[in-house]
């Protein structure tokens, strides 16, 4: 297969010397000519115009292309084409100007030979291709490098910067010119990091964070992958580095963790944080013999003023209380929003026990002080418990714990005080946590139920009554008496959810005694001084007796004296409930106060003597004497009395002596499931 010929532009405009040249390569063997000859440069250029030319060869004293000048137009027109200058001079100088304006080679006239011409137009082609392409990947890597979206900094084995490409020159503020040669430590915003990060690459790579320092003197972090640079020989030459500004990405990590660790509503550290925080000042103060205390606090009826006010001025007060309580620590305490209006706060490092009770009385004076809100003046109080490290605790965990528990303490001590952990408050908080905790559920896993207590007359001896007692059949502790646990779903508010299931149980339980055929006797049902603050009780009754269809004469509630400690509001909601037609009695009477002056205004139908003076009352002069009183009053205020916790004949022989009404005991009848009442109703109605 013939090889394409090479094609050959000569431009030369001596007859003789073109034939010679012409001559020279015609003759070839193997390697074929194309051979196009001009005698004046600006034909050439046309033709190097037309394309198609694949080597010039260029007599420099042509007519009109005197001297070099023809070579820079030659190549102007014909950048890849190689260009060989003929001179007619054996002139050095000619020659190494010729080749610095870009000819591939020089050659003397006179002095050519075919092999010589052929050898050098074969090298010029090649060497130019070489050149061209090397030209083309240079300018392709520098495009790459400067057109890239990611830094790219190279430095040589001296660490001296030798690329420093357009990304960067935009993050570092840094010309490329103002950096080249000069030591990347530069460019760190610590010299030794820089030169870790050198030394990690050595051995084997390095990709990571690093902290960089702008032109102005501002710090950013970068991510970098960094390599060794070598030559051919595999000998390193330097380190190149591609990073990007990972600032952003940092700032967004920092608020991610931030959230991970403070609480949104008031900046305050979490609980994550707090334990984190209190940790390290235990590890910190165990070799010192110092203290470490944690104070647990919970603001006093904070729910309130959030279901008054609403949860936005909720939120604001949270704020506030927030602020001053960081005004009463010092710099190395942490003060945190454990949840709700629970916050905590850990005194790192104390020196005497006696310093602890001032913090705490710090805190409760500056909360104190009224909150403006919206405008409005607010107050809250709240009640903390002190945990000291090492006498109370030895860990963070119980430390907390323990706190928690002395503030329980500090809440039944009338709030608005401190309490310090002693070891006997754990064992009743344990219990009482476990019982509030499921005491939750209760009511959805229907744990509840009631029993019922006869209450006889004691003229007749008839049943005019039961009352509902509530008990609980709690999963793992079995039946637990109301005593145990009412007083809990009071503080937590179950309470009223749980009364009210009391009463439209019991309506409906009396209500089917009479459907069944009993002769009408009324059910008595407890309400707790927490029920009747709350609003819905009213609606609670009302529901209660429509749904069951009992009629309200045959509903009988039974309230403390504590509901006379405001006599106004007492006097209203009685008269709402007389007016819907229930019965009121007041149970314990006795055992509170009661103002025979306001007795007389309530509307109410029955005093219920306490227990505690029917036991003694055969052979205790005083118990007689008040019940004997009650008795009295009773009637001169035209209400009946009974007494309760009858339990033996005497006492009941005693109290219709006296011309007691009724009575409820042991003597007469134990608290019974509602199966063991109906049975009993039977019996005595038979
Ligand atoms: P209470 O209303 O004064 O109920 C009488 C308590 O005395 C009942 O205790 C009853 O079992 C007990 N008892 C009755 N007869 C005798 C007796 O002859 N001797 C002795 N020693 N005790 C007797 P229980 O059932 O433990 O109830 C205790 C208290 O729990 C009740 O006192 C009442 O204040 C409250 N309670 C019970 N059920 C409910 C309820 O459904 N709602 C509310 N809010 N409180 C309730
Ligand atoms: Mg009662
Ligand atoms: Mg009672």
């Amino acid at each position: 297969m013939s090889e394409k010929p090479i094609a050959v532009l000569l431009i030369e405009d001596n007859a003789d010397d073109a034939h010679e040249i012409r001559k020279m390569l015609g003759e070839g063997r193997g390697m074929p000519f194309a051979i196009e000859c001009v005698d004046r440069l600006t034909t050439g250029l046309e033709r190097l115009a037309a394309g198609g030319t694949d080597v010039v060869l260029l007599d420099l004293s042509g007519p009109d292309n005197h001297g070099l000048d023809a070579l820079a137009r030659i190549r102007a027109q014909a950048p890849h084409v190689p260009i060989i200058v003929l001179s007619s001079l054996d002139d050095e100088a000619v020659a190494v100007k010729a080749v610095r304006e870009g000819a591939e080679d020089c050659l003397v006239k006179g002095q050519v030979d075919r092999n010589l011409l052929v050898r050098a137009i074969r090298y010029a082609i090649a060497r130019k291709r070489t050149d061209d392409a090397l030209r083309a990947a240079k300018d392709y890597a520098e495009n790459l490098i400067d057109s890239s979206l990611d830094m790219i900094i190279s430095v040589d084995v001296n660490r001296n910067i030798v690329e420093f490409n357009r990304a960067a020159e935009q993050v570092f503020g840094y010309t490329k010119a103002e950096v080249l040669g000069k030591p990347i430590d530069l460019l760190y915003a610590d010299t030794s990091e820089g030169r870790q990060l050198h030394k990690n690459t050595q051995d084997g790579g390095f990709t990571g964070e690093v902290a960089n320092k702008k032109k102005n003197g501002e710090i950013f972090y970068s991510y970098v992958s960094a390599s060794v640079m070598r030559d051919a020989t595999g000998a390193p030459v330097g380190v190149m580095g591609i990073s990007r500004d990972i600032t952003e990405r940092k700032r967004a990590e920092e608020i991610i963790v931030r959230q991970a660790y403070h609480d949104a509503l008031t900046n305050l550290a979490n609980r994550r944080l707090f334990m984190d925080r209190l940790t390290q000042a235990l590890t910190r103060v165990q070799w010192h013999k110092r203290l470490v205390s944690v104070l647990f606090l919970d603001l006093d009826h904070f729910k309130s003023i959030n279901d008054a006010l609403g949860h936005s001025v909720g939120d604001l007060l949270l704020q506030a209380v927030a602020e001053r309580l960081t005004t009463c620590v010092r710099q190395g305490d942490t003060v945190a929003r454990l949840g709700g209006d629970e916050f905590a706060i850990a005194l790192a490092d104390v020196a005497r026990t006696s310093d602890i009770p001032k913090v705490a009385q710090k805190i409760i004076d500056t909360l104190s002080r009224p909150y403006v809100l919206e405008g409005r003046e607010l107050f809250i109080t709240t009640s903390i418990g002190v945990c000291i490290y090492p006498d109370d605790a030895q860990d963070a965990e119980t430390l907390v714990k323990n706190a928690d528990v002395a503030m329980y303490r500090a809440k039944k001590h009338g709030r608005n005080n401190y309490q310090h952990y002693s070891p006997d408050m754990n064992a009743q908080a344990f219990e009482r946590l476990a019982i509030e905790t499921s005491l939750r559920h209760a009511l959805e896993r229907e744990e509840f139920f009631l029993e019922y207590q006869p209450q006889v007359d004691i003229g007749t001896g008839r049943i005019i009554g039961y009352e509902a007692l509530v008990r609980w059949r709690h999963p793992d502790l079995g039946v637990m008496p109301p005593g145990k646990f009412i007083p809990l779903a009071e503080e937590s508010g179950l309470i009223v959810a749980i009364g009210e299931w009391v009463l439209r149980s019991a309506c409906a339980q009396n209500r089917a005694w009479q459907t069944a055929g009993f002769p009408p006797i009324r059910v008595a049902v407890n309400v707790s001084p927490r029920q009747l603050r709350h609003e819905s009780l009213l609606g609670a009754v009302g529901r209660a007796l429509r749904e069951t269809g009992l009629h309200p004469n045959w509903l009988e509630l039974e309230l403390t004296e504590s509901i006379m400690q405001d006599a106004d509001e007492a006097i209203r909601l009685l008269s709402q409930l007389q007016a819907i037609g229930v019965q009121i009695a007041i149970d314990d009477f006795g055992t509170g106060y009661s103002s025979l002056n306001h007795l007389k205004r309530y509307p109410i139908h029955k005093l219920k003597i306490d227990q505690s003076f029917v036991r003694d009352v055969t052979h205790d002069p005083h118990d007689r004497a008040i019940v004997t009183a009650i008795i009295a009053l009773a009637h001169s205020l035209n209400l009946k009395a009974i007494a309760e916790g009858v339990e033996t004949e005497e006492q009941l022989a005693y109290l219709r002596s006296l011309k007691c009404d009724e009575a409820q005991g042991y003597f007469l009848g134990r608290p019974m499931p509602a199966q063991n009442a109906t049975k009993l109703l039977a019996r005595v109605t038979a």
